[in-house]
């Protein structure tokens, strides 16, 4: 138990206006939290979309030795990683720029770009922080629905980028939390779209899940022949099981953008480990491919157990499913954590009904479908 002081004046008075009216990022409950709260010992953790394969075993072997030199500074211009990133992508080492976690970009780039009254376009249902930075520093979020089927509703999205000044366009692809994809027709259509002095960028935390997949959009490709400001996020958290080391990356239009960034950016902001990590993980691809494909194919089980209980799943091209429960998805989450399955219910308006559940491996997958079937209201009518 943490005691509170009374406070006279109450802290959150002193801070800004932005800050005081804005929401708290779920980030969901740890497995800690959940054994102690619920009494449980086996967890299924199925809410973070993280690797349960976990890291690359090459990359493992070298932990000891770089544990051993954490008394040092890490390298403030991560340059070691920055170029395992240029060979593997093609974008030259300067337009390549280091965070903890891509979501210290996202928050960098609200940061370096976004002030009081400035527009930010992004789709609903949305990551949190693509709305969540801008709020803070008093930016416009607007968040443009999905389709009903939860796709991208492009002609929305090309209303929404012509219609006023627009300073940031920001979205995942593949989406997170539907999954879905937009394809490179439609990403080219939208960007051409959007007024010259927008900056793009496009959130691929999920890019490795699908960039096998046709038409998933070539952003890199479409984006260099542009004449503008672009950034293409990407991170270690996913694929490359890294989650806990909170390494991501921004491939930028030019070195004029990072040069913009490195500004914003705290000299030390990845830890020493990370980096390292980070580099070796690179080099072991054969590990990074073979637990997307495994994911990839449990993901299609998965779903079809969800469609044969009666439920409408989005079409997912990452490492999670989008599923309607037709019930309180608040409520149902609260079930299956006494279950001791983790998984996402969404709270933005029209999706209060939606759970993300994360693909993991099938044993996982069989712990979440024995806890929801324990605990799911029966469905009357079945969708599809
Ligand atoms: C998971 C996720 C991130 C955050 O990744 P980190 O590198 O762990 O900070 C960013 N964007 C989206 C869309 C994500 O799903």
């Amino acid at each position: 138990m943490t005691v509170t002081p009374d406070h006279r004046i109450s802290p959150l008075s002193l801070a800004r206006a932005e800050v005081r009216k804005l929401p708290v990022y779920n980030a969901g409950l740890s497995e800690g939290a959940v054994k102690e709260r619920y009494g449980i010992s086996q967890v299924t953790k199925l809410g973070s979309n993280e690797n349960p394969y976990g890291p690359s075993p090459f990359a493992l072997d070298h932990w000891k030795e770089i544990a051993s030199s954490l008394f040092r500074y890490p390298d403030a211009s991560a340059e070691a990683l920055r170029e395992g990133l240029s060979r593997q992508t093609g974008i030259d080492t300067d337009r390549i720029v280091i965070g903890n976690g891509s979501e210290q970009i996202i928050r960098m780039i609200c940061e370096a770009f976004l002030g009081p009254g400035d527009r930010l376009v992004t789709v609903l249902p949305s990551f949190g922080l693509h709305l969540i930075w801008p709020q803070m520093m008093g930016a416009r979020a607007e968040a443009i629905p999905m389709t009903p089927e939860v796709r991208f509703d492009l002609p929305a999205l090309y209303e929404a980028v012509t219609s006023a000044p627009l300073k940031v366009l920001m979205f995942s692809n593949p989406s997170n939390p539907v999954g879905c994809m937009m394809t490179g027709d439609a990403m080219q259509t939208l960007i051409n779209a959007c007024p010259e002095d927008t900056l793009i960028v496009i959130d691929e935390a999920y890019w490795e899940y699908a960039r096998s997949t046709q038409d998933y959009a070539d952003s890199l490709s479409i984006l260099e022949k542009q004449s503008r400001p672009w950034m293409v996020l990407r991170t270690f958290s996913k694929a490359y099981g890294l989650a806990g080391l909170r390494v991501g990356y921004a491939l930028t239009s030019d070195v004029g953008l990072t040069a913009v960034m490195t500004r914003v950016r705290d000299p030390f902001n990845s830890n020493g480990a990370a980096l390292e990590m980070a580099r070796l993980s690179l080099l072991d691809q054969d590990h990074m491919l073979r637990t997307v494909d495994a994911t990839l194919i449990e993901g299609r089980v998965l779903k079809s157990a969800l469609e044969e209980r009666g439920y409408f799943v989005a079409q997912s091209f990452a490492n999670f499913l989008f599923f309607d429960a037709r019930e309180s998805a608040l409520a149902l989450a609260e079930r299956l954590l006494e279950h001791g399955v983790i998984v996402k219910p969404w709270k933005e308006k029209g999706y209060e009904s939606w759970i993300r559940v994360s693909i993991a491996r099938s044993e996982d997958s069989h712990a979440f479908l024995q806890a929801f079937d324990h605990v799911r209201q029966p469905l009357n009518s079945p969708t599809v």
